[in-house]
């Protein structure tokens, strides 16, 4: 039933697509570079940046104080009673996700969205594109989209796009010309006369046979060509894309989508020097085009590897995967040693915190599934990433603790808003089956329950943005013999916190606290500004070590507690 409807969705795009697409005929008079779109207005003849012209590192950018939201639009908000989320959906919702008022605490408080792809796509997901200069017809105009910019933008809700540009679409007009060894398209794309031995960068197969004979790579599968990065057309032409949507479109910045493999063919797959080359050379072509733009990258591997890609020259700011299995798994164990050293990690790879961090995405089971349905670890994991270093990317969902296991359709079912039929989603069926849970966990139910999911999330990003401590300031794990309390100082330039969760199933009291050398010096008076009330007097030695402070309050399990150091 799923499969068959997935195939109607994808059949009645790929007949909207025909309609707007122009046609191979007409592309194959045009060269390449001239073909690319009627609409941008950039030069296609800008010469190619040299990496060593990468501009000096501009750290601290607005999303170094960004709480992120990642959103599926076709299934966030439906505005029109087809059953596939908008963009006029999405900005229906925008005072559910941030109003734009300091002094309300009703929103989430979130500072900036996460789109996945919004091209026109053949498939549901869109991580297959058939043309990089106009929207997803299902999801609205291009009028739709700059209305919802605008209107985030009056929130102070900063808009990133997803670009998939490691690979087009097969129904892409530039993969169908390349059929033609003739055209000027052929080069776009990888090619072999024999299907190469070698497998792809997991093992599976990558070469596939094209209607001309010859086999193409695509790691992804077959609908995935994977571009040509060594095509100077090729890179032009993304170059050209990426300032059309900074420029005339006017997005914050790309999520780029599976990033360690642009520069892939054979046996040189994945993390090559020319990939990494490549992302220094776009990196000046999108700061040039604004300064302001952020970049963060799916480079789905360990920290180590990460950081070759980032560090002030290359990407914004990486996904933190090994992070995220770190939280996750050491609550679900509950070892709150192996968080610390997975933040750690990230830290002495990224000195300069500009590294994401998230809990799950649209490709991961959903945080409520992995915890099999346990609220209050979901709550413990939502506490430790978003009163941690990083850039928090909160999964649409997430927020009140949505479910959903493999297939990844089931991890992107559509928001649960209501207890209402379609589960306040749309006024019909949606392109896909609500999680059967709907109706007793959703946004409404949620909204006025101080102990929902949902209000502790709102709660604990607002802190997040009330205290730059959290977001900036140092990370220095506390020791203590309760080992399963999760103490961790943080001292920012303006204020000292230290945040507290109990990770363990039973209650502790009298925990005490350590610290081997820090900064501080002094006696300092503690004070709980969230979670339970407490006071009392914490002193350093010379060498900024503590021994032994004793917690003055017992932690049930679960228990969160934020409390400022202020100097005696
Ligand atoms: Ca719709």
């Amino acid at each position: 039933m799923r499969m068959l409807k997935r195939i109607v969705i994808g059949l009645c795009i790929v007949l909207v697509l025909v309609s707007c697409t122009p046609k191979p005929v007409e592309l194959a008079t045009k060269t390449p570079s001239e073909s690319q779109t009627e609409t941008q207005e950039t030069s296609t003849t800008t010469e190619i940046p040299e990496a060593t012209q990468v501009s000096a590192p501009d750290q601290a950018g607005w999303w170094t104080d960004a709480v992120f939201y990642e959103i599926f639009v076709r299934s966030f908000y439906d505005s029109d009673g087809d059953g596939v989320g908008d963009f006029q959906g999405i900005i229906e919702k925008l005072d559910y996700l941030n109003d734009g008022d300091p002094n309300t605490n009703g929103d989430l408080g979130i500072t900036a969205i996460w789109l996945m792809p919004i091209n026109p796509s053949p498939s549901y997901h869109g991580y297959d594109i058939t043309n990089y200069f106009a929207v997803n017809p299902e999801y609205g105009t291009m009028t739709d989209f700059k209305q919802l910019l605008e209107e985030a933008h009056k929130r102070g809700i900063h808009v990133i796009m997803d670009f998939v540009i490691n690979h087009t679409s097969s129904q892409n007009p530039w993969f169908v010309q390349a059929q033609d060894k003739t055209s000027g398209f052929h080069d776009w794309y990888v090619w072999s006369p024999e299907k190469p031995n070698v497998a792809g960068p997991w093992g599976q197969n990558a070469w596939y046979q094209a209607g001309n004979g010859l086999f193409y790579y695509a790691i992804f599968w077959s609908g995935m060509p994977d571009l040509n990065f060594k095509n100077a057309q090729v890179n032009q032409t993304i170059f050209n894309i990426s300032r059309f949507w900074l420029d005339n479109v006017g997005v914050d910045g790309f999520r780029v989508d599976a990033a360690r493999y642009l520069h892939g063919e054979f046996d040189l797959q994945q993390d090559t020097e020319d990939t990494l080359t490549w992302f220094r050379t776009w990196r000046q072509v999108v700061k040039d085009t604004n300064p302001e733009a952020f970049t963060v990258g799916e480079v789905w591997t360990d920290v180590k590897t990460q950081s070759r890609y980032g560090g002030g020259t290359g990407l914004d700011s990486l996904f933190m995967f090994d992070l995220s299995d770190a939280i996750l798994g050491n609550v679900f164990a509950p070892v709150p040693l192996g968080i610390m050293g997975a933040y750690e990690d990230a830290i002495y790879y990224f000195p300069d915190g500009q590294f994401s961090t998230f809990l799950t995405n649209h490709d991961t089971q959903r945080v409520m599934s992995f915890f099999g349905g346990n609220v209050t670890k979901a709550k413990v994991a939502a506490f430790i990433y978003l009163t941690g270093p990083g850039i928090p990317f909160v999964y649409y969902g997430e927020e009140i603790g949505m479910v959903g296991s493999k297939p990844d359709e089931y991890i992107r079912t559509p928001m649960q808003w209501s207890a209402n039929e379609h589960g306040g989603f749309s006024t019909t069926a949606s392109w896909e089956a609500l999680n059967d849970n709907y109706e007793d966990s959703n946004v409404a139910d949620q909204d006025g329950d101080p102990d929902s999911i949902l209000n502790l999330y709102r709660e604990v990003i607002a802190l997040r943005n009330a205290h730059s401590a959290l977001r900036t300031g140092a990370y220095l794990p506390l020791q203590s013999d309760c080992r399963q309390l999760y103490p961790v100082l943080r001292v920012g330039d303006d204020e000292i916190l230290v945040t507290l969760v109990n990770v363990g199933r039973l209650s502790m009291e009298d925990c005490t606290l350590s610290l081997g050398s820090s900064s501080l010096s002094g006696e300092y008076s503690l004070q709980s500004i969230w979670g339970e009330a407490f006071s009392s007097t914490i002193t350093f030695d010379a060498n900024g070590a503590v021994s032994g402070f004793v917690l003055p309050i017992a932690l049930e399990a679960g228990q969160m507690v934020v409390a400022e150091l202020i100097k005696k």
